[in-house]
């Protein structure tokens, strides 16, 4: 999946921009419970052509005094981690010292970018636009992010100026291997996981078609299990000047969790699961990919005898609603528990791929349905008929019934409940659509 960043100053228009890219597609799929939507993170379709799209804006501290040195920073790394940089500036107030100084960095990192010149509202302010070719970008665009005019032709060249997907090569047996990702923010143990897992063989690196850029992933075959370890380099390839950005580790992972079928969370047991931690948990939940928790530095946590439950129920009601996931306490440094984390993500992955059998899904659920049946609704009795999996790649599941518009999401939750006692679905997300027969 190809990653767009939008940049420019405050107030410009970003995420009014935002809004209108994510929120055409949106509205098209949105039949899901439980996921709030990103107000920063969000996925565009444009002809066919799907990407995901960050508003850099959102990751901006107000303060004034960090301000431009933020932005400069958060340009940077849209270079680095985005494919495409769209950039961003506001007609009436003409080329500001900042454009231009953003514009100099784009102009000099060889990234596409595609510059936008926003609140053209009307025919007359199509004149603003024309300064903005002097700050030496090929392209231009005029839109008014709110009234939607011109964004067509801008998503035409957005699309036009993705890399392509490389076609996975059927020949390639490993295609066919799970898809690890380990996530987490600065410092919880990431690299030194990878580390202790590849040992000396960590150079034995294959570039996997159908990524992107540059991202690589590792073949791991020991100790009976055998997967892709995705975006290793970006793990070591450390950017210390980053480090505290919150914005740097969430376009990490964004690149991580995108292109994973599971995701290894790690979180550092002094802290806990912080507000940045849960947001990369969020984005793990928010592209339905499974996932396992991995509560680091087990070593330096004093403990007694309850701790380890205490924490763990800790944990889970931070989570919840998706709470049905594995938790595993490691001390990499000590060699604690990595087997644990290994054959955890094999159950979760195996979770993750079943396709259970309708007769199976019937047989189980629907007298419970029977039993607790969908509550009725002005007065009209909804009637489940029969449940089946859908062919997609994680667990989603259709109700089929006569009036789906009235199953409402706690009778959905109850459903998606039901499902997780009678089968085994720990560690992945849930989908639940309701349709008329
Ligand atoms: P951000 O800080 O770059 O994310 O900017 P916002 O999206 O929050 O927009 C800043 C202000 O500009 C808001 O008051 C928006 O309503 C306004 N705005 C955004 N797009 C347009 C536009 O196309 N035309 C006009 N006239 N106003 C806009
Ligand atoms: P990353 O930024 O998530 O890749 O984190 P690193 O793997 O670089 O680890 C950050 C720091 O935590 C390093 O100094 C590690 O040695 C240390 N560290 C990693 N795992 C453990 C652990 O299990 N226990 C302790 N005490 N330190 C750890």
């Amino acid at each position: 999946m190809s990653l767009v960043a939008i940049v420019g100053r405050p107030n410009v228009g970003k995420s009014t921009l935002f809004n209108r890219l994510v929120g055409m597609r949106q509205a098209i799929v949105d039949d899901e419970a439980g996921v709030t939507r990103d107000r920063h993170y969000g996925r565009c379709e444009w002809c066919g052509n799907e990407f995901s799209v960050v508003d850099t804006g959102g990751y901006t501290s107000n303060s004034d005094d960090v301000f431009e040195q933020a932005i400069r920073s958060q340009v940077q790394i849209a270079i680095e981690e985005a494919d495409l940089v769209l950039f961003m500036v506001e007609a009436a107030t003409g080329v500001t010292d900042y454009d231009s100084e953003i514009a100099d960095l784009l102009r000099r990192s060889r990234k596409p970018v595609v510059l936008c010149v926003n609140k053209v509202d009307s025919g007359e302010k199509q004149y603003d636009a024309y300064q903005f070719y002097s700050l030496g970008l090929v392209e231009l665009y005029s839109i008014s992010a709110a009234n939607g005019s011109g964004t067509g032709d801008l998503l035409d060249a957005v699309v036009a100026a993705l890399p392509r997907d490389a076609a996975p090569d059927p020949a390639d047996a490993l295609q066919d291997l799970p898809r690890v990702a380990i996530v987490g923010k600065p410092n919880v143990g990431k690299s030194s996981l990878v580390n202790a897992l590849l040992g000396k063989e960590r150079n034995i690196v294959t570039p996997v078609a159908g990524t992107t850029r540059d991202s690589i992933a590792t073949h791991y075959n020991k100790f009976g299990h055998e997967f892709m370890l995705v975006d290793t380099a970006g793990i070591r390839r450390k950017a210390k000047v980053h480090e505290d950005l919150e914005f740097y580790s969430v376009m990490r992972s964004i690149r991580a969790i995108e292109n994973s079928d599971v995701c290894i969370m790690m979180i550092d047991a002094t802290t806990g699961m912080e507000a940045q931690d849960m947001n990369i948990f969020n984005l793990i939940v928010r592209n339905r990919k499974a996932c396992i928790l991995v509560v680091n530095k087990w070593d330096l946590f004093i403990k007694d005898t309850n701790t380890m439950k205490e924490y763990t129920e800790g944990l889970r009601r931070r989570i919840a609603p998706f709470d049905d996931v594995p938790i595993i306490f490691t001390s990499v440094v000590k060699m604690q528990r990595i087997q644990d984390v290994l054959q955890a993500v094999a159950e979760v992955y195996a979770n993750y791929s079943t396709k259970i059998p309708t007769a199976r899904l019937n047989e189980a659920l629907l007298p419970i349905i029977e039993q607790t049946p969908p509550p009725a609704w002005k007065g009209k009795y909804v009637k489940v008929k029969y449940v089946t999996q859908l062919p997609t790649k994680f667990p989603a599941f259709a109700f089929f019934c006569n009036l789906p518009q009235y199953i409402k999401d706690p009778y959905k939750r109850f459903l998606e409940n039901q499902l997780r006692e009678n089968f085994n679905l720990t560690g992945c997300p849930v989908q639940i659509f309701c349709r008329k027969k």
